[in-house]
């Protein structure tokens, strides 16, 4: 199999933020690796934008480490190479300084996309220095991190503040899961083959599982994420994400906003969710070590370091299906999947004793992008008619041979994408705004009850509760493993 790599055009990024943790360890090694395979023009340049106080060759020297510490194997040359087409402003972007520079650097007649890599409280002063310094015109384009808004309310003013500058065609709303190589072949599964689409739907697919694992702690961003927890840092965005592929209607062409308008009908469709159906849980200390409360250092915090939820989709399609979604920190393993279970055979031919077994279509993100069917036959060998489940196992590493290496990470994937034009793995406005429509109401239920997750173990499944969400239905979740 050959991979083509199709390079785009000449282009200046700027990166506001250049310097943070995200640029140096995902944004700038990404790039590398796009160059490195050939993506990245001759004329491309790369201009890093923060607040520290260094010269070009400084913010070299910086992405050379970066590149060397995060970007996995790199060839000394080609990251010399690479580099030649970094530059650096030292900026202020709620101040003036720098911004006359930065208006000097940027090219004519070239693409301009503009990363904001800041906290969200810098986006508005941002976009208006870039208009007010006449550096961003009417086709350029601006990429935005994660958070987007902390509800309802600060999403909608973060998206007037930028659309007081930029029009939505030109709004890059990043969410890294959907840069994933099975995140999108999850649509060309179920859009580019027969064999799936008549089976997906409430009359064939019994229940769908989504699950987003890690083994790490809350770490250094224990403030941040005490004042988010893990149903607004990430069920509001990637598991919701991953639900709306998973669920929605063919959209006519693969076109940005064809995807995005079947996205948010998925949205919009689902069920408030009741409050037996959602178990929040936060990891407990363990022997020697500390627990979630320790991390963000607040004794009596009552944000969620885990939350299951049972999610009903109020139309045609899925009707009667439930969506089991659950993501958590410090849990067995490290692994992010959607499970599809298909219903029972109505009848089996063989007899009680021969074993029954359901189709399960299991698609992993990590650690080891793949799919996996599980399919139902006859157990090799004597012993008449017994049967075994096994998995038609398609490992993207197997499948590609060396050319999976060349399969661009989540972030660089998207980059390139900005460069083209192409926002279809970008979130719409109104997308982000409905998913905290959805979220707003369920976090506002448990803070007005006082709900107190419940602990649970490091390294374990998490709280007892989850488990019963599923046992009350007659189900069980797949176990965490890698
Ligand atoms: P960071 O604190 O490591 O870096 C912040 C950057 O902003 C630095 O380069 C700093 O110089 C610059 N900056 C701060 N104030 C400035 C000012 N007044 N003028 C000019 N530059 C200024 O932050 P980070 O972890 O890189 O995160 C950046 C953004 O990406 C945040 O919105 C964060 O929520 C989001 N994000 C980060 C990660 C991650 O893994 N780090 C993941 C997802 C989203």
């Amino acid at each position: 199999m050959v991979s083509r790599v199709i390079p785009v055009d000449e282009f200046d990024l700027v990166i506001f933020g250049g310097t943070g943790d995200l640029a140096r360890r995902k944004i700038l090694p990404g790039l590398y690796r796009r160059f490195a395979s050939g993506q990245m023009p001759a004329g491309a340049r790369i201009i890093g934008a923060a607040r520290s106080d260094m010269d070009a060759d400084g913010y070299r020297q910086m992405i050379a480490d970066a590149v060397a510490e995060f970007g996995g194997t790199h060839d000394p040359a080609v990251l010399k190479d690479f580099l030649a087409h970094l530059d650096y402003v030292a900026i202020d972007a709620k101040g003036t300084d720098g911004w006359a520079e930065l208006g000097s650097k940027v090219r004519d007649g070239v693409i301009h996309a503009f990363y904001f890599s800041v906290a969200p409280s810098l986006f508005g002063d941002i976009a208006q220095r870039l208009k007010e310094h006449g550096i961003a015109g009417d086709a350029s384009r601006i990429v935005v991190e994660k958070p987007f808004g902390h509800d309802l309310g600060t999403a909608k003013a973060l998206n007037a503040t930028l659309a007081a500058y930029f029009d939505e065609g030109q709004i890059y709303r990043i969410d890294h899961y959907l840069g994933k190589e099975t995140v999108q072949n999850l649509m060309a599964v179920r859009f580019g083959n027969m064999l799936f689409e008549p089976l997906w739907n409430s009359n064939y697919v019994d229940n769908i599982q989504i699950t987003v694992a890690e083994t790490v702690g809350v770490g250094g961003r224990g403030s941040y994420y005490d004042h988010s927890g893990a149903m607004r840092d990430m069920v509001q965005n990637h598991l919701m994400q991953l639900l709306c592929l998973i669920a929605m209607e063919p959209p006519a062409k693969f076109d940005p906003d064809a995807v995005r308008d079947e996205k948010l009908k998925v949205i919009r469709a689902l069920d408030p969710v009741a409050p037996h159906h959602v178990v929040r849980g936060q990891y407990a200390a363990t022997e020697g070590g500390t627990g979630y409360r320790d991390d963000v250092e607040n004794p009596r915090s009552r944000t969620e370091s885990f939350v299951a939820l049972r999610v009903g989709i109020a139309n045609w399609r899925w009707a009667g299906t439930p969506f089991y979604l659950r993501t958590g920190k410090k849990l067995r393993a490290r692994t992010s999947e959607i499970a599809i279970t298909f219903k029972d055979a109505p009848h089996s031919i063989f007899g009680e004793d021969a074993g029954w077994n359901r189709n399960v279509l299991t698609i992993k993100l990590q650690p080891n992008e793949g799919m996996t069917l599980d399919v139902t036959i006859k157990e090799p060998g004597p012993g008449g008619m017994r049967l075994i489940d096994v998995p038609l196992d398609m490992s993207f590493a197997e499948a590609l041979g060396p050319d999976a290496e060349d399969i661009p990470d989540a972030y660089e994937r998207l980059i390139m994408d900005v460069i083209r034009g192409n926002q279809t793995l970008f979130m719409r406005g109104d997308e982000v705004e409905a998913a905290w429509a959805w979220t707003d109401p369920l976090i506002a239920g448990w803070e007005k009850r006082g709900e107190v997750p419940q602990p649970y173990d490091a390294g374990s499944s998490g709280p007892e509760d989850a488990m019963m969400l599923m046992h009350r239905d007659g189900r069980k979740w797949r176990e965490i493993r890698t």
